[in-house]
């Protein structure tokens, strides 16, 4: 069914039970690959939030978890500008850090990002985005280990991701609507 959002009609696009069968999978391969470490998880706020709850739950590591803010984005389009909102608290100083991010759509937030981190000296990084969008993604990234959907260059949200803030709540996965 469509919904509408503000002046946008969105239409579901990845339906909750294969979000969760994705989700699954990935944790799966990241106990495996990440047996015996502690890894610390950075969830990158807001948008990852759900996607970092059934993630890290379902990886039973004995992990940390973290979150970092950053501003980046207004309405549909990212502005390339970044501004650290809430900043890590936890020493990532010889740690195998695991980004979790909700959407990685031209690639900016995550290279931003990991400069950050990298200042840190970690032992290692590497990146896991539910959402990827290939042909908007302007760098390459070795870290980006673990992707959920790639998925083509169109606006989405629902399962923490969000328009003018709302529907970040939705259980599934929305697109905007061929009109
Ligand atoms: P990037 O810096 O890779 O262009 O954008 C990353 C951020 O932009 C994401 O973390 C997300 O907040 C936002 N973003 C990019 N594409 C979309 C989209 O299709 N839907 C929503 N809701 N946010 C997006």
């Amino acid at each position: 069914m469509q919904i509408k959002i503000d002046d946008k009609i969105f239409e579901p696009y990845l339906l909750q039970s294969k979000v969760e069968a994705r989700v699954a999978e990935i944790a799966q391969q990241i106990k495996t690959d990440y047996k015996d470490r502690q890894p610390v998880f950075l969830g990158v706020l807001s948008g990852s939030f759900f996607f970092m709850a059934d993630l890290v739950k379902q990886t039973s590591l004995d992990a940390e978890i973290s979150f970092v803010k950053l501003a980046s984005y207004e309405g549909e389009r990212s502005s390339g500008k970044m501004e650290v909102q809430l900043s890590i608290h936890t020493n990532l100083k010889n740690r195998d850090v695991i980004i979790v991010e909700d959407i990685v759509d031209t690639g900016h937030t995550l290279k931003y990002l990991l400069d950050l981190i990298r200042k840190e000296k970690p032992a290692s990084v590497r990146v896991c985005s539910l959402l990827y969008k290939p042909a908007a993604c302007q760098i390459q990234f070795e870290e980006l280990q673990y992707i959920g959907f790639e998925i083509p260059n169109e606006f989405v949200l629902g399962y923490g991701l969000d328009y003018n803030a709302k529907g970040r709540n939705l259980r599934d996965i929305y697109r905007l609507a061929a009109i």
